[in-house]
């Protein structure tokens, strides 16, 4: 009957090892056979009596599976999943959309987001944006000094409407290259300035567009106070973003958005048709 996989006496403490060695091996009154017996007789005592040192010491001589820290907590840290609860699924990467990024000249850079601290926080094939390459025309790109993190379909969709939409308005109203677009962090794991339902920021399907900074030094505010010119451009932008995105509020939409215009492309209903533009 096998008790333990013990293979050799040194395993045991050194006492036992000791009276073990100690057993007379020209003992005339015992055979040889009789003495193996003995032997292995006692080594199997030794275990059954010093089990915590036998144990101590396989273990320094047989492979066994790691142990938990002692220190290991017992209840679940804050970040883990509770009994009974989904665990956030783990954000895919949509190759087909950063290859669509490079193409266009949106530059950018991977990033990876620690795990979100509450559900509905979960942003697919997240982006740092940091500048929309003009067409070769254009003496500059447009720079993202905020780099935005955003879901990479929507930093595609954000990027082109900076070239293709508000670069040309701005050029066309007021005669000046647009240097640079202000935009605030993009994603934020964090519900609406209402409360209650998750934002599009926790998605990274939205972005805050605070003011243009243009060519000639000067910043187009999106609430500019005096000029008329001015608003009146800061307006055409924000009517033609609602062909953009299915969500558009700013200053006069409620007082979340006094200084700021959100944009953002979450779907309202069951239709990616269906606009709020407030
Ligand atoms: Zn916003």
């Amino acid at each position: 009957m096998a008790i333990f996989p013990i293979r050799s006496p040194e395993v045991l403490p050194r006492g036992l090892q000791r009276l073990i060695a100690a057993m007379p091996e020209s003992n005339h009154m015992v055979t040889k056979t009789n003495d193996r017996r003995i032997r292995a007789f006692l080594i199997i005592a030794a275990v059954l009596a010093f089990p915590r040192q036998a144990s101590a010491a396989i273990a320094e001589s047989w492979p066994l599976p790691p142990r938990r820290p002692a220190e290991a907590p017992l209840h679940p840290a804050p970040h883990d999943t509770a009994p009974g609860e989904q665990a956030e699924p783990k954000p895919s990467i949509d190759q087909a959309c950063l290859d669509r990024l490079r193409a266009a000249g949106i530059e950018f850079e991977m990033v990876t987001l620690p795990p979100a601290p509450k559900p509905g926080c979960s942003i697919e094939t997240p982006v740092r944006l940091k500048a929309v390459i003009f067409a070769p025309r254009w003496k500059t790109s447009i720079h993202l000094p905020d780099e935005p993190t955003l879901s990479c379909r929507f930093g595609e969709r954000f990027g082109h409407w900076l070239r293709d939409l508000v670069a040309p308005l701005i050029a066309g109203e007021l005669g000046v290259e647009l240097k640079s677009v202000r935009t605030g962090p993009g994603y934020e794991c964090r519900n609406r300035a209402e409360a209650g339902k998750i934002s599009a920021h926790a998605s990274g399907l939205a972005a805050d567009v605070v003011s243009f900074e243009l060519a000639n030094g000067r910043t187009l505010p999106i609430k500019p106070n005096d000029d008329e010119h001015l608003r009146a451009t800061v307006d055409a932008i924000r009517v033609a973003a609602c062909g953009w995105f299915t969500t558009v509020l700013g200053p006069g939409s409620d007082a979340a958005h006094a200084d700021h215009m959100h944009v953002d492309s979450l779907q309202h209903g069951s239709s990616d048709r269906y606009r709020i533009c407030l």
